[in-house]
């Protein structure tokens, strides 16, 4: 078995640098869990992931909380296969769970413009869930436009295109055990990120 720095090395030649390990991700991870845990005592609480980017982080998420809590998810899109927001969201898959008189948790890979969620709230808000709240893995605050309160934070991260665990760039490096800072060169002819 391949270490984490072992791991790290084999992906150099795309990632520039290893922003949050491995080892980084599961511990905050289990902090998060804990807390949502507390609050969430007796509660009807619903996870709202939004894929595919939260993939790996809703999964881990959920369980690490000691609830009976249930796991729905929703399919948005405002990227395409870009790196810019272009703040046209689309869902292609709704949720399948009704969430009218819930206590609903929105787990979100990265906030970054705030477009994206901006837009998840109103459409969630419109169902009526007893309350409705954000856990989002990453805050990439230096881009925000639109601010919404996030309950629960995993990391701030700084103003650079970051991939991996559940984060892609062109739907490639989701398999990422960890989150790095992509290599400008990958972004190739279609110029700077941002
Ligand atoms: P927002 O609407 O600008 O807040 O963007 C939110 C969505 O854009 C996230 O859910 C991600 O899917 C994607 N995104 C934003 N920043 C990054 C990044 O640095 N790497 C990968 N995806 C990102």
């Amino acid at each position: 078995m391949k270490g984490p720095e072992s791991r790290a090395r084999m992906w150099r030649g795309a990632i520039q640098q290893v922003l949050i390990s491995e080892a980084e991700l599961h511990r905050r991870i289990q902090v998060l869990g804990q807390a949502i845990t507390t609050d969430y005592q007796g509660k009807d609480l619903i996870f709202v992931a939004v894929i595919r980017g939260a993939l790996m982080f809703s999964a881990d998420l959920a369980r690490a909380v000691d609830l009976p809590l249930r796991l729905d998810c929703i399919a948005l899109s405002s990227y395409g296969d870009r790196h810019v927001s272009s703040g046209h969201i689309r869902i292609y898959k709704d949720l399948s769970e009704n969430i009218a008189g819930k206590h609903v948790l929105i787990i979100e890979d990265i906030v970054d413009t705030g477009l994206t969620l901006q837009y998840l709230w109103s459409h969630l808000m419109s169902r009526h869930p007893a309350n409705l709240n954000v856990c989002a893995l990453l805050d990439k605050r230096a881009r925000r436009q639109v601010m919404l309160p996030i309950k629960y934070t995993g990391f701030d991260v700084p103003d650079a295109f970051v991939v991996g665990y559940g984060l892609d760039y062109q739907q490639r490096y989701r398999n990422l055990p960890f989150i790095g800072i992509l290599r400008p060169e990958v972004f190739g002819q279609e110029g700077r990120y941002g």
